[in-house]
């Protein structure tokens, strides 16, 4: 097979403004809009890939909106004359170049196998494995705020054909404790909630708040920053247990496991550094019997679309939620990107991502490597 090789990126920036009201979470951290970083990869046989990264804010996680573009530059002069469809040679040039900093590689992944599927004429679920699914039933994350008002969000989005909810707490314990009580009211027995504190608890509130609800059908997710908080938390209640932001690699995820840490993880693809990465992370949690939430701290169109793509091959058994985020805002870059329809998001048929980025509403491109 002749070598296919990247001659240009063209790297872009949008900004998404939510439609709702603005997202708070734990800590008191709060996003209104969002810029996020679009790739453009380009090849000599004419195929183009496209990535996105949208960081959640600055401080979320290790993703710093204005830094990706710099990555990108230093990255990818490197992936010059590289073939894109060679994804472990892709990464480990990517990781050659610049240790960590996954949230500047994933963009780049994404839009290698975007290269990838296209000039397969496949998919890019079926090459990351295999397609196990139609669509998926979707979560929608609940911005933190009153008891009251977070049970008629809930309320107004199962309108909306949402069955699975992830509330943001990590606040003050006892209205914690109400903010879990009044949403799972307003749920049916089959509905899931998770209450994420997005490591904003101290132990102690952790243990205060998940022993006040241990009656109740409600999964905890992230309560502290460290493993070992975590652990002291998990030892000392009995729901089951799902860790997010600790999961940045393989090793973390065996070593959380080997120590009895958690039930099921939730994936980010700009954490672990793209599809690539997430895949081989997916696969050792399904030989774990991990369930999985795959997702990525805020996305557009194309990221959206690559979650589709992982979240497609996972096997069913083992899924649990994703989110729609390319939904949360007006802005469309790619207007026939799958969509969510009653709730659950299709998993595209179509080459690559199967989706067309309207050029037009990039604008000019902020960096250019050739
Ligand atoms: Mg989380």
């Amino acid at each position: 097979m002749p070598r296919m090789k990247i001659t240009r990126i063209e790297v872009f920036h949008v900004e998404y403004e939510l439609i709702e009201r603005l997202y708070v979470w734990s800590r008191g951290q709060a996003v209104k809009t969002m810029p996020s970083t679009v790739v453009k990869v380009m090849t000599d046989e004419g195929l183009v890939g496209w990535g996105e990264n949208c960081p959640l804010g600055s401080a979320y996680m290790d993703s710093y909106p204005a830094g990706i573009k710099t990555g990108i530059e230093v990255i990818g002069r490197n992936l010059l004359g590289e073939d894109p469809r060679q994804m472990d040679r892709i990464n480990f040039t990517m990781d050659a170049s610049i240790a960590g900093h996954n949230y500047c590689k994933s963009p780049l992944d994404i839009a290698c196998w975007d290269i990838a599927g296209k000039a397969a004429g496949q998919p890019v679920c079926v090459l990351l494995g295999g397609r196990y699914v139609e669509d998926y039933p979707l979560y929608r994350p609940i911005s933190m705020g009153s008891p009251e008002l977070m049970a008629a969000d809930i309320e107004r989005f199962m309108g909306e054909g949402y069955r699975r909810f992830q509330l943001k707490v990590g606040g003050d314990p006892r209205t914690d404790i109400e903010r879990i009580k009044q949403t799972r009211d307003v749920l049916g027995p089959d509905d899931i909630l998770v209450a994420d504190a997005n490591t904003g608890w101290t132990m102690r509130d952790a243990i205060r708040v998940v022993n006040a609800v241990e009656h109740l059908d409600v999964h905890i997710e992230q309560p502290c920053r460290s493993l070992r908080e975590c652990m002291n938390v998990r030892q000392n209640t009995n729901r089951p247990m799902i860790i997010d932001e600790l999961i940045t690699d393989e090793l973390p995820l065996i070593d959380a496991f080997g120590k009895g840490a958690m039930d099921g993880i939730n994936i980010k693809l700009s954490r672990v550094g793209g599809l690539t990465k997430a895949a081989t992370i997916r696969n050792i949690a399904q030989a774990l019997g991990l369930t999985i939430t795959m997702e990525d701290g805020h996305a557009g169109d194309v990221s959206c679309t690559a979650v589709s793509h992982l979240v497609g091959s996972t096997r069913p058994e083992f899924y649990f939620t994703s989110s729609d985020m390319n939904s949360y805002q007006e802005l469309r870059i790619a207007p026939d990107a799958p969509f969510r329809k009653d709730g659950r998001f299709p998993v595209s048929t179509k080459p690559g991502l199967g989706l067309t980025v309207d050029e037009g509403v990039l604008g000019d491109a902020v960096a250019v490597i050739e």
